[in-house]
């Protein structure tokens, strides 16, 4: 199931849908208040006249840096022995086919294609007995954009991953997917520059979620993102850049230089 949100045409508020071929069906209830349901209601509306928002509207962003131990050597670092986390602001998200921009105080811009998840229902110390997936509502491709001259810089890292459109998400959520092994792909002007699987992550989905659930109480509707792969790169004014999940599609943002 592919799970969108968009304007609905009546009250012009966004409101969660599912895409089922070329249309999209309203959703009743809003995930952020954690009573979304998943069946369908009429009426339909043309996928292609639909106004698509992000598909999720996070009210946290929780990432995980080094947790592919390709990419943690290309940045010179060790694989950590537990998980890195930190935070990108919930301002940065954008949606598919809309543009990153690259900020002035910025010479270097890079793309970090991930698997995004996100939660389905509110999760705070997860108990031994339960599986982490069952919080899990579904699946998305994540752009960690990162100014990584300022990573460097300020050591910490809320500034260089936070930016205005820093965090696009999308196309959709898919339900149903397996999260071990799925292929995360990016592309720059149509060419292949990471290329990973998450069966290679050092921390899995489920103990992330574990782990991170122990730290902080996940909402419904928060994005969790797992790291990317070694292959990280320059985004340039006029690029396009893709971030490709096996079994959830692809997520396609075009890259401006910033006027500001
Ligand atoms: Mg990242």
């Amino acid at each position: 199931m592919k799970i969108c949100r968009f304007i609905d045409p009546e009250t012009q508020r966004p409101r969660f849908g599912m895409i089922e071929g070329v249309e999209v069906f309203a959703l009743t209830g809003d995930l952020n208040e954690g009573n979304l349901s998943l069946e369908g209601v009429e009426p339909a509306i043309k996928l292609a006249e639909a106004k698509l928002l992000p598909p999720v509207a996070p009210s946290k962003i929780v990432c995980v840096g080094r947790n592919y131990r390709e990419h943690a050597a290309e940045l010179g670092n060790p694989l950590p022995d537990e998980p890195l986390l930190f935070l990108k602001a919930p301002s940065a998200v954008i949606g598919d086919g809309d543009t990153i921009e690259l900020p002035s105080v910025s010479e270097r811009v890079e793309h970090e294609g991930e698997l995004a998840v996100v939660i389905g229902r509110r999760c705070r110390r997860i108990p031994k007995d339960e599986d982490p997936l069952s919080y899990v509502l579904g699946y998305a491709c994540v752009n960690d954009v990162t100014a990584r001259d300022l990573q460097r810089k300020d050591v910490q890292f809320t500034r260089a991953k936070s930016f205005d459109t820093f965090c696009p998400v999308g196309p959709y959520v898919v339900t149903g997917l397996d999260p071990l092994d799925l292929k995360v792909l990016t592309r720059v002007k149509g060419e292949v520059r990471q290329s990973g699987r998450t069966s290679a992550l050092a921390f899995t989905v489920p103990f992330l979620l574990r782990y991170i659930s122990n730290v902080m109480t996940l909402e419904p509707g928060d994005l969790l993102a797992t790291g990317t792969p070694a292959g990280v790169g320059p985004l340039r004014d006029g690029d396009t850049v893709e971030v490709e999940v096996e079994g959830v599609g692809t997520l396609r943002n075009f890259v401006r230089a910033s006027i500001g």
